[in-house]
């Protein structure tokens, strides 16, 4: 194979194709930013009706672990990444016998395992960052449960494998919540985190090449609500500055350590005490990083072709300040729980405003259907025109 995979380039009579498992909306955004630059693209997804099966030049409809579709996947790209971390590493491993495979499969495995990754950060903590995980037990047994520390309650139980948007969690205040919540999930491998006092919320991207490279975008600060972002803003002074130095630097040393190639968000807390603590990552792009569409000379898709592809990794630059409103499946249905399209064409009359829907047929409450972008030249400006978007979709102020 010719590496870099050129775009534009023709490879065995035919246009150069990526391919992506996965045809969620960031599937979605990646098929965007590759087929602009003028790459065919192939999503592999076992819905017919993806979001980026349905824009993609070439669709397989097929399990992810469906050997047939593998081999089609194979066939028809020269590379192929994921947009979605429980896609089944042993996938990206046997695609990697035959193709450019980002991010490597091994590190896929890590970040779809809490316990793995919690050891990782933990690792990267002592070696450089100083920047630790909440302090937290792993509970695969009834011997596990019975030494958890006092100090971790309350807490947080996570499930080690399959979690998101807040699922397979459960608050617990008392050693008898704790084990009950575990039978509740099935006594599958979990972490108890002990609950912290969070004063933000924040999340780096970065993208990583083959010969080392990082590049960073800048930091994100996030809200959450019921598990689910729900805002992103980010402009100069979003957080202190020496945080955001110290998340960026963090971030840097997570995926260089990883040996990480590919795009990668790392979620951070910063607690009442302005401590930062590591959450979590994500071995792909990442929904607090969707405003850098409408805001970076750089979004993070484009920064997945390019690790993808081989291409030159450039700092981004973020030109125009930035609030994302998540778009859940809620602001399709009015108070009596009728549907209903939501105002759009008052939203869209606010400057800066940027819509993006990601052509979803059903909503359903707590269901991505969509984001908005907000972008200025300052903060207060987006923020006031934010904020008034919000209002006309319903959604609660930040
Ligand atoms: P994602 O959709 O980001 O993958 P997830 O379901 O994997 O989410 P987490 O990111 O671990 O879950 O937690 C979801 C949210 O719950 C966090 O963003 C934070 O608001 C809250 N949370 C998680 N862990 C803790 C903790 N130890 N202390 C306090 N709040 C927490
Ligand atoms: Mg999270």
């Amino acid at each position: 194979m010719t590496w870099p995979i050129l775009p534009g380039a023709v490879v065995n009579g035919r246009p150069a194709t990526l391919g992506v498992l996965g045809g969620g909306q960031l599937g979605r955004m990646f098929v965007h930013a590759a087929q602009s630059l003028g790459y065919e693209t192939v999503v592999l997804d076992p819905d017919r009706a993806s979001p980026a099966g349905r824009i993609s030049h070439h669709f397989i409809c097929a399990d992810y672990r469906d050997p047939n579709a593998l081999r089609e996947l194979a066939a028809r790209a020269q590379a192929v990444t994921t947009e979605f971390e429980n896609v089944p590493a042993q996938a990206l491993a046997e695609l990697a016998r035959a193709r450019a495979v980002s991010p490597p499969a091994d590190c896929v495995a890590i970040a779809q395992d809490r316990i793995r990754e919690k050891a990782h950060f933990a690792r990267c903590a002592a070696a450089a960052s100083g920047v630790a995980p909440a302090p937290h037990a792993v509970i695969e047994s009834e011997a596990d449960l019975a030494a958890v520390p006092a100090a971790l309650l309350p807490g947080i139980l996570k499930t080690a494998r399959l979690g998101y948007d807040g699922k397979g969690q459960a608050r617990v205040g008392t050693r008898a919540e704790l084990a009950s919540a575990w039978q509740q999930m099935g006594r599958v491998a979990c972490v108890l985190e002990q609950m912290l006092p969070l004063a933000l919320e924040c999340s780096v991207i970065v993208a990583r090449g083959a010969d080392g490279t990082v590049v960073s975008l800048p930091v994100q600060r996030n809200l959450h609500r019921g598990g689910i972002l729900a805002v992103t803003e980010v402009f100069e002074q979003n957080l202190p500055a020496a945080l955001a130095q110290q998340a960026q630097a963090a971030t840097k040393n997570i995926v260089s350590e990883l040996d990480y190639v590919g795009v990668l968000c790392v979620e951070y807390f910063v607690l009442q005490d302005g401590r930062l603590v590591v959450n979590e990552m994500a071995p792909r792009p990442h929904n607090s990083g969707h405003y850098t569409v409408d805001a970076c000379d750089q979004s993070q898709f484009d920064l997945q072709v390019r690790t993808l592809a081989g291409l030159p990794l450039v700092a981004p630059r973020q030109h125009s300040a930035a609030i994302m409103l998540n778009l859940l499946g809620e602001l399709w249905f009015d108070a009596a729980g009728s549907p209903r399209q939501p105002p759009w064409a008052d939203v869209l009359a606010l400057p800066g405003a940027r819509l993006h829907l990601y052509g979803k047929a059903q909503a359903r409450p707590g269901r991505k259907m969509g984001h908005l972008t907000v972008i200025g030249q300052d903060a207060a400006g987006v923020r006031q025109q934010a904020l008034r978007a919000a209002e006309l979709l319903g959604i609660e102020a930040f």
